[in-house]
């Protein structure tokens, strides 16, 4: 895989000299703007992967930067962090209002910062970073879109697919059918909540069609989950 891109947007050189050494040691290519302007540029030419935004900035703010970047189609899904000094952080950037996708407060260790980029950049590339999902025995390929238990093949319905892949993105977490409704079939659709368990009993059958262990576990009253069993 190529190294991802980080591009830092800030003022203060003592800071991004220690940002480019850890994100360098971490596996990152690092380039770096001075000012907003010059990060829209940076931006516009070099396509970083993700932005590390200074909120405090010469000419153009970061916010500002932000703003612009989620109004353009090209930077739209673009993933920002926001850095601010303690103080800075007021309603406006813990409410992400500008569009940031996260954000850091000064000072923070390199490992915490490190992690929240790793975390935004795999939330925003869910496709190349997902192409196969894995839980126990069971393997779905989303690129093939095909499915299989111990190396053999689950045959399942579109609806079927598209459930098991919301829930195996998340194992353990449990999902009411309300939310599956919204993941699953969309906000725009009307269906019944009692359809989630229909489709659930078709995806439980082909996933144990060859008598394995049942790994779609019903949370009473609340609703489903893809899980471990206990015991295995
Ligand atoms: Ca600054």
């Amino acid at each position: 895989m190529t190294k991802p891109t980080v591009l830092i947007v800030e003022d203060e050189a003592p800071l991004v000299t220690m940002l480019r050494y850890n994100l360098e040691k971490e596996g990152f290519q690092v380039c770096e703007a001075g000012d907003g302007e010059e990060a829209l540029v940076q931006i516009a030419e070099r396509k970083p992967d993700i932005v590390l935004l200074d909120w405090m900035l010469p000419l153009v703010s970061g916010i500002e930067v932000c703003r612009q970047l989620r109004r353009s189609p090209e930077t739209r899904a673009l993933p920002v962090i926001m850095l601010t000094a303690r103080g800075e952080e007021n309603d406006r950037v813990r409410g992400l209002d500008s569009g940031a996708d996260d954000y850091v407060v000064k000072p923070f260790s390199p490992s915490e910062l490190v992690a929240r980029l790793r975390a935004v950049i795999r939330r925003a590339q869910p496709s190349a970073a997902e192409e196969v999902l894995q839980f126990a025995d069971v393997t779905m390929d989303l690129a093939a879109h095909r499915v299989s238990r111990s190396g053999k093949t689950v045959h399942l319905g579109p609806t079927e697919f598209r459930l098991l892949r919301h829930l195996m993105r998340y194992p353990g977490r449990v999902f009411s059918r309300e939310q599956l409704l919204d993941a699953v079939w969309g906000h725009d659709v009307y269906v019944e909540p009692r359809t989630v368990d229909v489709h659930i009993r078709r995806l439980r059958k082909a996933l144990n069609a060859y008598g394995d262990v049942d790994i779609v576990r019903t949370v009473r009253s609340a609703g489903y989950a893809i899980d471990r069993p206990a015991g295995h």
